[in-house]
């Protein structure tokens, strides 16, 4: 059994996928070909927003941002501790302060009460510039950006939506990548909308963004990219995971649907007997992973590995237990959820092509050593 099956997906569309790389590598537009165009602007409609900018990853995603809302040393930038590492490095990487924020209970997600409590502490305590959040819509779940945009517009933030696993969620029928002024995402191959290496994207309904991150993203081009007019990156999506991504997108919706249903089907199973992912009424979640919490987490993944079912522990360090951001001197008390949380979460198999026998297996294994 596999923990998220590509090989299943890519024999699914082999045919169509082969088909879009023999004429890449026909038409030898490698860097930046007529498929990059399209799938923006696909992307775009998708998620329902103005400009789609792809670049190299989700993690350059990210960084651009920073650029673009030219975060820098002083300021201070609000993102979960309970997240992946490029959440928080790009922050860092800018030179500015990450400021750590605890997980809701409920959804795992940025908690926007203690969000604002440390907003106000850094106010308050007035050597940073409050300037941005980062919220990240975490294991699939769309963060609460209905509070989250109160908060920013109260305090004159930015709000930055880390959709990198969350590509395919809604709230009320809103789309992730839409949310707040800029959103990110990434298409590393394991993300609910993957590619066959690295891969990102940016959404924006600002003009004036849009045109930064195009110039940002090819070295601070200006008319050309041999006119530079600021620095910049070289972030680029490859033609060839563009022309991948098109038969991906393409198949997608019908993706999503059967993950909610194996989703739906392991919350059947398990709810009575443990605690299951809470979906708030109107959101949709893309599943990026179905995360449980146990006590005795060790034992529940050694029992389901000898029955031969694959887990995965995201995450077991959170960002303020991390050695790179030691001195900024977090303690667990601090962040009392996140850093319960990182000794409790494991995730079960979690893809499109798992069959309701092999759901219904691993729940039974599951339950058996619950
Ligand atoms: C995967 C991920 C990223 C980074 O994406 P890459 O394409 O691997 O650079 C950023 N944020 C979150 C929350 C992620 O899960």
């Amino acid at each position: 059994m596999q923990f998220i099956d590509l090989a299943a997906q890519y024999q699914h569309l082999k045919q169509r996928i082969d088909q879009r790389i023999q004429t890449v590598l026909e038409q030898g537009n490698y860097i930046m070909g007529p498929e990059v165009e399209e799938l923006e602007q696909k992307l775009a409609d998708y998620v329902g927003v103005k400009h789609c900018i792809s670049c190299a990853n989700g993690t350059d995603a990210l960084q651009l941002a920073m650029m673009v809302l030219d975060i820098k040393p002083g300021d201070a930038v609000f993102c979960p501790t309970f997240t992946f590492f490029a959440t928080a490095e790009v922050v860092a990487y800018a030179g500015a302060t990450p400021v750590f924020v605890d997980s809701d209970k409920q959804t795992f997600n940025i908690c926007t009460a203690d969000l604002e409590r440390r907003i106000q502490k850094v106010i308050a305590e007035g050597k940073l510039r409050a300037k941005a959040i980062i919220a990240v819509d975490l294991f699939g779940q769309p963060a609460n950006y209905i509070e989250l945009q109160c908060i920013a517009d109260k305090y004159g933030l930015k709000l930055i939506e880390d959709a990198a696993q969350g590509f395919g969620g809604e709230i009320d029928g809103r789309r992730a990548g839409s949310f707040g002024d800029i959103a990110t995402t990434s298409f590393f191959p394991a993300k609910p909308l993957g590619c066959y290496g690295d891969g990102g994207a940016i959404f924006t309904n600002s003009d004036e963004y849009a045109a930064l991150f195009r110039s940002y993203r090819v070295h601070g081009k200006g008319k050309d990219k041999y006119d530079n007019v600021r620095i910049g990156l070289n972030s680029r999506l490859d033609t060839l995971q563009a022309a991948i991504l098109l038969e991906k997108l393409a198949a997608f919706p019908d993706e999503l649907v059967l993950r909610n249903k194996a989703a739906s089907q392991y919350t059947g199973l398990l709810s009575a007997h443990c605690g299951t992912p809470h979906v708030p009424s109107g959101y949709l979640s893309s599943w990026a992973q179905y995360t449980l919490v146990s006590s005795d987490r060790d034992r529940v993944m050694a029992e389901l590995k000898e029955k031969g079912i694959p887990t995965m522990i995201y995450y077991g360090t959170c960002m303020h237990q991390q050695t790179a951001f030691k001195d900024l001197g977090y303690a667990d008390s601090d962040l009392p959820v996140a850093s319960a949380l990182a000794k409790q979460v494991f995730s079960l198999p979690m893809h499109p092509f798992m069959n309701q026998t092999q759901v219904a297996e691993i729940s039974a294994a599951v339950l058996s050593a619950i």
